[in-house]
C-alpha cells in the first residue's frame, strides 16, 4: 500500500474528525485513539466524533478523555468545517448510523483506513487491506513505512489492543507472521499483554454473564448440526440489566461445537434487530450478511435492520443460509 498521499493529507491539512463504528470495539477506539495521538504529536486540531458512547470496558484506551458522544447540535458543524474526515474500521454510511448522511454532505476528503469488504460511497479515499488483522496493524504499517511520528507506549498500547481483539487473541484467519511481527514491535514499547487482556476481557460484570446464560439456553442446532444459533431479546436485557455492547462475542461459542460451519446471533433492538454471522473456512459469510444490506469479513460479518422483527427474520435468515452450507 502506497501510504505518500496519507502522509501529504495529514501534514498538509490542519482539522480532523476522526470517526469509528456504532458498538465500536477494541479495534474501532483503539486505531481511533492511536490515530488521535498521532495527529496530536503533529500539533493538529483533533475532534473524534463517535455514534456510540464507549463501552466501560474500552474506556481505559481513551487516554485523553476526548471522544465525543454524536450530537447534531453540537458536532454538525465541526464536521463541516473540519479539513479532513477519518473513517476508522469502517466502510460503509450504515456502519455509522445518524452520522452518515453529515457525513456525506462534507466536501472533504473522507479517508477510510479499513480491512471491511465491499465498502460503500462514504469513503472517497481509501487505505484499506481486508487482508490486515485489524484497522490497527494498518496504522502500525502506516507508522512504520512513513515514520511521522515515533511511536510510543500510549500509541503501542491502543494499537495492541485493536490487534489483540480482532484476531480473537491471536487465533483468527487473519492473524499472519505479519501480525505477529507487529504484535513483538509493540510490545517493544512495553505494552503489558496481560493488563490488555484484562481490561478489555477480565473485567465483566455479573450482568453480562447472566445474559450469556441465556444466550446459550437458548442455542439451537439446524441441517444436521452445521448451523448453530442463538437469541436474545429485550426483555433478557431487561431481565439481567445488561446492554448490547455486553453481547460482543457471544455467537463465537457457536462455533465451538464440532460440525458447526455457520453461527448466527439473533439480538432484538429497540427499534430492529442486530444479527451476527460467523463461518468456518470457505463460507463467504459476508455474502450472506449482503443479503441484509450488512457486511463484514470472510468469516464474521453483521447485519442491522430496523423496524423489522426479529421472529420474522429468524426463520427466514436460518432459510436463506442453507445454500451456503449446500455449496461447500
Ligand atoms: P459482530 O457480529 O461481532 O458485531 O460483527 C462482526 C463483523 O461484522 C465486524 O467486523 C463488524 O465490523 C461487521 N459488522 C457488524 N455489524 C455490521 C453491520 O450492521 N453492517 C456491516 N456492514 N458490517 C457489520
Ligand atoms: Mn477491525
Amino acid at each position: 500500500m502506497d501510504f505518500k498521499p496519507l502522509r501529504e493529507i495529514i501534514e498538509g491539512n490542519q482539522s480532523f474528525v476522526l470517526t469509528t463504528h456504532v458498538n465500536p470495539d477494541a479495534d474501532a477506539i483503539g486505531s481511533q485513539i492511536a490515530l488521535y495521538l498521532i495527529l496530536k504529536k503533529l500539533n493538529k486540531n483533533i475532534r473524534l466524533i463517535n455514534f456510540s458512547v464507549t463501552p466501560q470496558n474500552l474506556l481505559f484506551l481513551d487516554f485523553d478523555d476526548v471522544i465525543e458522544h454524536y450530537s447534531p447540535d453540537l458536532h454538525d458543524e465541526v464536521i463541516l468545517s473540519s479539513d479532513v474526515i477519518f473513517l476508522l474500521d469502517l466502510n460503509q454510511a450504515s456502519r455509522v448510523v445518524k452520522m452518515g448522511d453529515i457525513l456525506r454532505k462534507t466536501e472533504k476528503p473522507r479517508i477510510c483506513i479499513d480491512h471491511h469488504r465491499d465498502p460503500d460511497d462514504l469513503p472517497n479515499l481509501f487505505f484499506t487491506d481486508d487482508y490486515a488483522s485489524a484497522t490497527s496493524e494498518i496504522l502500525f504499517r502506516f507508522l512504520d513505512e512513513t515514520k511521522i511520528v515515533e511511536p510510543d507506549l500510549q500509541i503501542a498500547t491502543a494499537l495492541y489492543a485493536g490487534i489483540m481483539t480482532d484476531t480473537g487473541a491471536f487465533r483468527y484467519e487473519r492473524t499472519s507472521p505479519y501480525t505477529h511481527h507487529v504484535a513483538s514491535r509493540l510490545l517493544e514499547y512495553n505494552v503489558d499483554p496481560n493488563d490488555v487482556y484484562e481490561s478489555i476481557f477480565e473485567k465483566s460484570n455479573i450482568n453480562r454473564i447472566n445474559l450469556l446464560g441465556i444466550a446459550l439456553a437458548s442455542l439451537k442446532m439446524v441441517y444436521d448440526g452445521q448451523l448453530c444459533y442463538m437469541e436474545i431479546r429485550q426483555k433478557d436485557l431487561d431481565s439481567t440489566g445488561a446492554n448490547e455492547s455486553d453481547v460482543d462475542g457471544f455467537v463465537n461459542y457457536c462455533m465451538t461445537i464440532a460440525g458447526v460451519k455457520i453461527g448466527l446471533l439473533f439480538f432484538e433492538l429497540n427499534d430492529g434487530l442486530k444479527i451476527s454471522f460467523r463461518s468456518k473456512g470457505t463460507i463467504p459469510i459476508n455474502k450472506l450478511a449482503g443479503e441484509y444490506n450488512g457486511g463484514g469479513h470472510f468469516n464474521a460479518s453483521g447485519a442491522r435492520l430496523y423496524n423489522k422483527k426479529i421472529e420474522d427474520y429468524i426463520p427466514k435468515v436460518i432459510a436463506d443460509a442453507e445454500k451456503y452450507l449446500e455449496r461447500m
